[in-house]
């Protein structure tokens, strides 16, 4: 298959470096230059686990080029996947779809052949036919088959979700897909992933429904957190309890500072407003941002509880910045609003990263300094906040942390250790949905 993958981040890059791992030929197009600039020269602009080499095997092979030229890419392609940004549009919430739509039309006016146009991106319930509209008002000849796929990759584990995903889903109008669509899967449709067909409307909300629902998930888990905490429970004995249940699972069931990341938060307000759009409210997903966005500041305000309440003057160290780990990925990072709200309760914040903190600076205030050790952050810190659960940060030296701290108090917004073992080094624990010891 001759494939172009509009848009090379996070998403079409991991996709069209597999495609081509399957032996498909790939184009990779971008509209930033100084992307596939890197790209051409071998650099990855993202940090995502095992893409450099991935990438650079299969341009070796011959089967993965990058460009910035959409009309050459197109007019090659049997099938051209979409797999541009859909930001939250400022001021309503609703997915901004002005990137695909724009897409569109370039790849109306480019392409040539029997060609399927392939959503890749996350787009509400009924952009498939409007690509398909504007596709044939732009070019009347341009004979498309407008499909789609959402993708469900985790960024930070992405190569392994595409090549092993639980599912793939495939929305169709014209039967003239179906047949590539099973071609470019079928390396992972020989390993028995599923390819679930349906509708184009079908497809599209089945991802916000999947992201809605892990959505809920964690903040139902966070706010059981809470109540551990008011009753002298534990979330991680009440999480493995229910999760043990096979019709819970126990993914997405651990307490923490809030969900964020470039999708959850973006298409759980997307869904709500398409639904409210269509006189069908859902009352749990819009509870659910709402409980999510009180979170964060409410896990400032436990720092700040565990500074003495008064963070005045304060020096707090922040571990982790990205907003999951294994990714240099900061939108809606919890980590950006826990530091705005120290900062506006007079702390004075240093931030640890390991990848992170190049894609944090333009976003946090310049009072926020970096170190670059969990150590140097420590430094004569009356507290130690963990927010995001790098590897790193899961075998700190509590004696070396105790010596360079003014206090030795440790936030664990991950609970990522036992309270006993880090009150045996003579620190004060606060994790989340377990009894604090000091
Ligand atoms: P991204 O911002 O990393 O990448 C989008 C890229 O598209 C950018 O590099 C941008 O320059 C490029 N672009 C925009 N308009 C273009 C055009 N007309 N021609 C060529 N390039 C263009 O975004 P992402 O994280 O890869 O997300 C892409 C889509 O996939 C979104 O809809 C997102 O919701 C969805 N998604 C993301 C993830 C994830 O983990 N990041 C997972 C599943 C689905």
């Amino acid at each position: 298959m001759k494939i172009a993958m509009i848009g090379s981040g996070y998403v079409g890059l991991v996709s069209g470096a597999c495609f081509a791992d399957f032996g498909h030929s790939v184009v990779c197009v971008d509209k930033a230059v100084a992307k596939i600039e890197a790209l051409e020269r071998g650099e990855i602009p993202i940090y995502e686990p095992g893409l450099d080499a991935l990438v650079a095997e299969n341009v070796k092979a011959g089967r993965l080029s990058f460009t910035t030229e959409l009309a050459g890419a197109v007019a090659a392609a049997d099938m051209v996947f979409i797999a541009v940004g859909t930001p939250s549009r400022r001021g309503d919430g609703h997915a901004d779809l002005s990137y695909v739509y724009a897409a569109a039309r370039e790849i109306a006016l480019a392409v040539t052949g029997f060609t399927v146009v392939v959503t890749k991106s996350t787009v509400p319930v009924g952009t498939g036919d409007e690509v398909e509209r504007i596709i044939r008002e732009t070019n009347p000849a341009a004979d498309v088959a407008v499909v789609s796929n959402p993708e469900f990759l985790r960024e930070g584990a992405a190569i392994g979700d595409f090549k092993k995903p639980d599912r793939i889903v495939v929305g169709l109008e014209d039967e003239r897909a179906r047949e590539p669509m099973v071609e470019v899967y079928r390396p992972l449709y020989l390993n028995a992933s599923p390819i679930v067909f349906t509708s184009r409307r079908s497809s599209e909300l089945i991802k916000y429904a999947a992201n809605a629902f892990l959505a809920m998930k964690i903040t139902f888990i966070n706010e059981i957190a809470d109540l551990c905490e008011e009753v002298g429970a534990d979330v991680q004995a009440v999480s493995r309890g229910i999760g043990l249940d096979n019709r819970i699972g126990s993914k997405f069931l651990h307490a923490g500072p809030g969900y964020g990341g470039s999708c959850f938060p973006k298409d759980t307000l997307a869904l709500v407003k398409t639904a409210q759009d269509h006189g069908s409210a859902v009352r749990l997903i819009e509870t659910t941002v709402a409980i999510n966005d009180q979170r964060k500041r409410a896990m400032a305000r436990k720092v700040i509880a565990a500074c003495g309440g008064d963070a005045r003057g304060k020096v707090v160290a922040v571990l982790g910045l990205t907003f999951k780990p294994r990714t240099d990925d900061m939108r809606e990072a919890p980590s950006l609003s826990i530091i705005q709200a120290l900062q506006d309760a007079g702390a004075k914040v240093v931030a640890h990263d390991p990848v992170g903190m190049e894609a944090a600076k333009p976003l946090l205030d310049d009072a926020v300094s970096y170190a670059e050790s969990p150590y140097e952050a420590a430094a004569g810190a009356d507290a130690l906040v963990l927010v995001t659960e790098w590897d790193q940060f899961r075998a700190l030296d509590f004696a070396r942390l105790k010596a360079a701290m003014r206090a030795p108090v440790l936030v664990d917004l991950r609970n990522v250790y036992s309270p006993d073992e880090v009150a045996r080094h003579g620190f004060t624990y606060e994790g989340v949905g377990r009894a604090a010891t000091a």
